[in-house]
This record gives structure tokens, C-alpha cells and sequence, in this order.
């Protein structure tokens, strides 16, 4: 079957563009993190969105399952292919189109990395709305199909609200355009937004018109140490609705020793735990950082950077984490939102139940804060104790009111958790929309929903 169907794939992408190499396909079948690998059959790179559709339909038809992959960078496995699939790659998918600076937009292929768009709408003097540390690999088709989220959304949303339009190849291969000149367009259901945080399972995005915001021209930037997670969380309470608010990232004191020692990356303040704050505008917010940081209890003096490069150094802190964690193998990951008052109790018992699975594991915990969004890691944790771990953690999880995902979505390793957010009828009309787009259910079939056996 594959030999035929590689035969059909190549005919509609060229050869060049197909490929069944096995030392090609093990390095597209592990995902970020290294932990968790797949098997795959083909690799396929479609140019357009009509080659995107006619492989789609071509594998279909070739009762073939499909794995969509943009810069791999999922944190829940969510390209890791689990049936032998074709794995099809939007990185050809990378038209760019000029910045419309008059309606602040622009218009991409799906496979453009979110360091391209930064730049193109920096050359502009705008700014794209999300950012994270992954940006020169993550796509921005990936980024729409997971809803991301990071170190912009306390001031400009996560991806869904950067998203105008969408080009979609959807699984009987024909093609959605949504596009609008309009700002204001409430013709029948809103497609668009139902294949954002859809991961994948509903169609592909070849493309997107993107929102663009213009640049402010002040910045300030600080970290201040806290000697308890209380009072940090109580100065991100404060802080997430202050005007002009552009970040506000949690990071544990653990964490920035780890940075220190291994990366050279130095935390300038004290304390347990490190909140950093950026405040943005049309005029010097210095003061107003100043005024806002009166009465929080902080310990000793934060660290303030009031221009770039000082702004840099401070970013580095928390932009090192995600690399020093990798350091000590493949962590194990949760990505969680829960209500601000919960979060000191569950930082608190989540070490405690590492400890009781795996009593020589390192957790870190770091995040988005404003959205009571944690990344918790867990740093040399063995693949015999995640089986336990990952199920002990979850109840915890619940029964501190957080969620299953925050930013990274469902992929392939949340999907037993599903219920635990969401209800036994939200989670059939789910089914529904999926079985309406994909009735063999060929793609992504490894994201979010459990197969049913056979
Ligand atoms: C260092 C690091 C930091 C990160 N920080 C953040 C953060 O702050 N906030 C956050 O939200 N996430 C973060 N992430 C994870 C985040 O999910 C990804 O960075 C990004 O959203 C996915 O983009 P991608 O192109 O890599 O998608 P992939 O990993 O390739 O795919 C993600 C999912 O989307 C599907 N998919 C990919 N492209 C398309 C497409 N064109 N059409 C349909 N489906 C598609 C895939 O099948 C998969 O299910 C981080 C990851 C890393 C490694």
C-alpha cells in the first residue's frame, strides 16, 4: 500500500518532496522533548494549499493515516505518529506577504516560523502578539492549531485573537478560504475559529492573515525576588490588570541556580521565587513601575532594566529555563492553569507527590503567571515512575480546580484526561464536529481523542 500511495503522493508534490528514508523518518517521529517516539511510513511536503489537499485526499482514499507536522516544537506530543502515518510537513508552506501597515495585518503561509513574522512586522514598526521562546522553529500553523499562548498574553491574548483569516485543506481535500477585509463579519458559523485549538484534528492550515499591533515606544522591564509564593501571587494579581502590563512571568529560584550554574546566566535578585515584570507604553513607565512595586513584599531591591540591553540580560533568566531543563534529559511536563489562590497549596503538595514517585526527580516550576499558567517539570524523572506520577499528578491537578491544558493543548498525552475539564456531553459534541470534518477519523489520530478498538 505505502509503495503505491508514495508513488501518488510523489505524482502530486514531486519526488523530491517524498520521502521514505528511515534515518529521515525516526528523527520526525520523536518529539521535542525526546521522550516519546512513533513510527511513520512517508514524509510528504506539499508546496500549496491544492498539494496540501490532494495528499490529504489521496491518503484518505488510501485508508493511510495522516501526522501534521509544523516546527514539531508540541510539548504533548502532538506529531509523534502512532499507525505508521504519513507525516505531512507544512515547512514548505512559508510564502510571507508585505505588512499592511494601514491595517496592520499580514498574510502567511502556515509553515512561517514566529521569528519570521516577528521580523517582518518589526521592519514595519509593529509587533506580533505572541511570543515564545521557541520562535524560530515553531510555525504559526502550529501556533494557531494549538491556540498558543506565552509571554504576551497578558497584554495581547493568545493566538486566536491574532487570528483574521485562515486558509484550511480539510480531510475530503477540498479547501476553506476565510479571509475578510472587514473587521466586523458575521456570516453564518465562524469557521475560523473552530479549527484554532483544534490541534490538527479537524483540517490543515496552509494559511493565515495575522493581526499586527503597533510597537510601543517605552519599555521597563524588572525581577523581583519573593521569599514565599503568596506574596508573588499576590503582586501578579496586582500587576495583571495594570495598565500597560506586557509580561509577567513566574520563575523558581531553583530554576535560575540551575541557569546560573550551567548556562552562566545569573539571577540578580533574592528569595524562593522570581517574578518578572515588563510594563509597556507611549510614555516612560519607570515611574509607574516604581509606584506599582510600593507595599509588595519583595525581597531587598528587584533588578530594573531600563534599556535594552539591560532589558536582554533580565529576559535571559527566564528564557534560559526551558534550555537548562533539557540538560538533564527529557522532562516530564505539565501545563496548567489554576486559580491564583490555589497555586502556593498545589506548588506545595505537587512536590510531595514527585517525591512519593520518584524520589530522586528535580521539580521546576515556572510560567505565565497572569493566566495562573504553570509549567511544572520534573527533571530526572524515569520512564517507569511517569506512568504513576503523570495520573497522581492529574488528580492533583483537579482537585486544586486546574485544567488538563493551558496553552499546549491535549496532543497525544492528555488525551486519557479529557473529561477531567471537560463534560461527558461537551466531549460528544466534540466527537461530532471531528466525526462531521473526518468521518474515518485519518487524521492526527493519535491528538486528542482516543481511538475506539476495533
Ligand atoms: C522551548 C519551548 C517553549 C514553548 N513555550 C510555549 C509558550 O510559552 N506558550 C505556548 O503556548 N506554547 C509553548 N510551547 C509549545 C507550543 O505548543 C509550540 O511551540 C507551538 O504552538 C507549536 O508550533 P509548531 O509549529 O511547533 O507545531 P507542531 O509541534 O508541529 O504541532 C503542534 C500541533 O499542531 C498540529 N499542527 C501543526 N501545524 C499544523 C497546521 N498547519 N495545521 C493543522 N495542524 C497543525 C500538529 O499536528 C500538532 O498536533 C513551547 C515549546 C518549546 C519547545
Amino acid at each position: 500500500m505505502t509503495e503505491m500511495l508514495t508513488e501518488t503522493l510523489a505524482g502530486i508534490v514531486g519526488a523530491n518532496h517524498v520521502t521514505t528514508d528511515p534515518d529521515v523518518l525516526d528523527g520526525r517521529c520523536v518529539d521535542h522533548t525526546g521522550r516519546y517516539r512513533g513510527r511513520a511510513s512517508a514524509l510528504v511536503r506539499p508546496g500549496t494549499d491544492a498539494e496540501v489537499a490532494a495528499v490529504l485526499r489521496a491518503c484518505r482514499d488510501a485508508g493511510a493515516y495522516v501526522t501534521v507536522q509544523g516546527g514539531r516544537t508540541s510539548l504533548v506530543a502532538g506529531t509523534v505518529p502512532e499507525n505508521d502515518d504519513i507525516l505531512l510537513s507544512t515547512e514548505r508552506l512559508t510564502e510571507v506577504g508585505s505588512v499592511d501597515t494601514v491595517e496592520r495585518r499580514i498574510r502567511v503561509g502556515a509553515g512561517t516560523t514566529l521569528a519570521v513574522v516577528q521580523r517582518a512586522a518589526a521592519a514595519a514598526g509593529l509587533v506580533f502578539g505572541v511570543d515564545l521562546a521557541a520562535r524560530e522553529s515553531a510555525t504559526v500553523g502550529g501556533m494557531a492549531s494549538t491556540n498558543a499562548g506565552g509571554l504576551r498574553t497578558v497584554r495581547y491574548g493568545n493566538m486566536g485573537e491574532q487570528v483574521l483569516g485562515l486558509d484550511i485543506a480539510l480531510p475530503d481535500g477540498s479547501v476553506i478560504h476565510r479571509h475578510s477585509r472587514v473587521r466586523q463579519d458575521n456570516t453564518g458559523y465562524d469557521l475560523a475559529a473552530l479549527f484554532v485549538g483544534a490541534e490538527g484534528t479537524l483540517g490543515v492550515i496552509t494559511g493565515l492573515d495575522l493581526r499586527l499591533h503597533p510597537a510601543p515606544t517605552h519599555r521597563v522591564t524588572a525581577i523581583c525576588g519573593f521569599a514565599g509564593l503568596d506574596a508573588l501571587v499576590d503582586a501578579g494579581r496586582t500587576f495583571r490588570d495594570l495598565d500597560g502590563i506586557a509580561a509577567l512571568e513566574l520563575i523558581d529560584a531553583r530554576a535560575s541556580a540551575l541557569t546560573a550554574e550551567h548556562l552562566g546566566v545569573a539571577a540578580p535578585v533574592d528569595g524562593a521565587w522570581q517574578l518578572l515584570i515588563e510594563l509597556a507604553g507611549d510614555t516612560d513607565q519607570t515611574e509607574r513601575l516604581a509606584h506599582a512595586l510600593d507595599g509588595v513584599e519583595i525581597c531587598g531591591e528587584p533588578a530594573v532594566g531600563v534599556d535594552a540591553a539591560a532589558q536582554l540580560r533580565l529576559w535571559q533568566v527566564r528564557e534560559s529555563v526551558a534550555e537548562v531543563l533539557g540538560l538533564f534529559g527529557p522532562p516530564l511536563k505539565f501545563d496548567v492553569s489554576l486559580p491564583l489562590s490555589a497555586i502556593r497549596g498545589f506548588a506545595t503538595e505537587a512536590t510531595g507527590v514527585i517525591a512519593g514517585h520518584a524520589p530522586d526527580a528535580i521539580p521546576v516550576l515556572f510560567g505565565h503567571i497572569g493566566e495562573g499558567n504553570l509549567h511544572l517539570n520534573v527533571l530526572r524523572c524515569s520512564v517507569d515512575a511517569e506512568a504513576g506520577l503523570y495520573a497522581a499528578m492529574m488528580t492533583l491537578i483537579a482537585e486544586h480546580g486546574g485544567n488538563v491544558s493551558s496553552e499546549h493543548g491535549v496532543g497525544s498525552r492528555k488525551r486519557d484526561y479529557v473529561a477531567m475539564s471537560r463534560s461527558e456531553a461537551d466531549i460528544a459534541a466534540m466527537r461530532t464536529v471531528k466525526a462531521a470534518f473526518d468521518p474515518s477519523g485519518y487524521l492526527n489520530p493519535a491528538v486528542l481523542f482516543r481511538r475506539s478498538q476495533p
